[in-house]
């Protein structure tokens, strides 16, 4: 009877657990911060890191094509 129990809770736990992930990773994508100064929603596909600025944007795949050459890019994953 206590296994029994156990199991149920078990598998309540993961079929609850399912949607939560996904709205978490919704949550998690960014904009293109250049595009949104535009008025522009695109979603940031990179992480520019800028050394001579010292800053990190978060970028659009066409504005990490057009950002100077001195920046270290990491691609965002979702
Ligand atoms: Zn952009």
């Amino acid at each position: 009877m206590n296994l029994i129990e156990l199991i149920e809770i078990k598998e309540e736990q993961v079929g609850g657990t399912y949607p939560q992930v996904i709205e978490k990773n919704k949550q998690r994508k960014k904009l293109c911060e250049r595009c949104k100064l535009n008025g522009k929603k695109e979603i940031a596909k990179y992480n520019v890191y800028d050394f001579e600025d010292e800053l990190v944007e978060q970028l659009c795949e066409a504005c990490t094509n057009s950002v100077s050459e001195d920046v270290d890019i990491s691609k965002i994953i979702y």
